[in-house]
């Protein structure tokens, strides 16, 4: 899953970058308000961590401009222990959750589980699809009942198929979730990842819809 963190102090940044990327997660650091929008405009995350006190542009203002714009990013805002006032208007603006500084990095990457669960309308953190089991927080698959051994693109690209059982996926999309700005992507990635998926779970799950990308059915 891709996240957005907006950061402008390095040291923290970069404890964050690299507790989320432990996590699972891939991340794209920006470090201003101006430079947040920027990114948010090629809508290529599925999650934003937005620090409100910001150069160039507050991270109020940011999060304000996204929500009028219609996008329902899931938003997570990190705020100065005495800045309740922010708090308040950073969850009445549309940020889903927030966190006060400092925090424990285990307690963030389990913050932005809880909002994928319900932003995904499920309460078990665990994600079922017939005999396949998804643990987003532990990145581990379950296949009747054993353990698969996966890489961790190919776990991202199968919770990406399962969180959107029923619509096909392009391959760009896909791509998109599994690389950061500025990394080398292999025109056939996305399709050897597919073929390790099936070829370990079996070679039903993942539908090949032809010119679009892929699709997991919705099971029944
Ligand atoms: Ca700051």
């Amino acid at each position: 899953m891709r996240v957005l963190l907006v950061e402008d102090d390095e040291l923290l940044g970069s404890a964050i970058q690299a507790g989320l990327v432990q996590a699972g997660y891939d991340v794209d650091w920006v470090r201003d308000g101006i430079a947040a929008d920027q990114a948010l405009a090629l809508e290529g995350h599925e999650l934003l961590v937005l620090d409100l006190g910001l150069p160039r542009k507050d991270g109020l203002t940011v999060l304000r401009a996204l929500r009028q714009r219609g996008s329902d990013l899931p938003v997570l805002i990190l705020t100065a222990r005495d800045a309740i006032e922010d708090r308040v208007r950073g969850l009445d603006l549309g940020a889903d959750d927030y966190l006060v500084k400092p925090f424990d990095l285990d307690e963030l990457s389990a913050r932005l589980r809880a909002i994928g669960r319900r932003r995904a309308g499920r309460a078990s953190p665990l994600i079922r699809h017939g005999a396949l089991t998804l643990d987003p927080a532990a990145r581990s698959v379950t296949f009747e009942g054993e353990e698969v051994s996966l890489h961790p693109k190919e776990i991202a690209i199968l919770e990406a198929l399962l969180e959107s059982r029923g619509r096909a996926l392009t391959r760009e999309r896909l791509e998109q979730l599994l690389y950061g700005w500025g990394e080398g992507v292999e025109s056939n990635t996305v399709e050897v990842h597919v073929h390790h998926l099936r070829k370990k779970l079996g070679k039903e799950l993942i539908r090949t819809i032809r010119g679009v990308g892929y699709m997991i059915p919705r099971e029944g």
